[in-house]
């Protein structure tokens, strides 16, 4: 196994990683979705950290764990009834 070594170098560097290996959990987003009335939906902002296990990166592969799902799903995935209510109503 080489990743643990390999990722060691880039602490810190702010590269844009490709998409295909990009964490799949959605972010919630900076305001920057649609207005919808009163309501600003978000977009669906992926997670731009470099996926480790199952598609997910260290921090979301530890959310799982804690918490049994991710806090906004994946982003690939249509919006929930719970992500209604953080966005508002559509
Ligand atoms: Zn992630």
């Amino acid at each position: 196994m080489f990743s643990r070594v390999e990722r060691k170098e880039s602490s810190r560097e702010k590269r844009s990683v490709p998409a295909e290996v990009q964490c799949v959990a959605r972010k919630k987003g900076e305001r920057t979705g649609i207005k919808a009335g009163k309501h600003v939906l978000y977009e669906a902002i992926r997670c731009p950290r470099k996926e480790l296990d199952a598609h997910l990166c260290a921090v979301h592969t530890n959310m799982v764990k804690r918490n049994g799902s991710l806090p906004f799903g994946v982003y690939t995935d249509p919006l929930t009834e719970n992500d209604r209510k953080v966005f508002g109503d559509l």
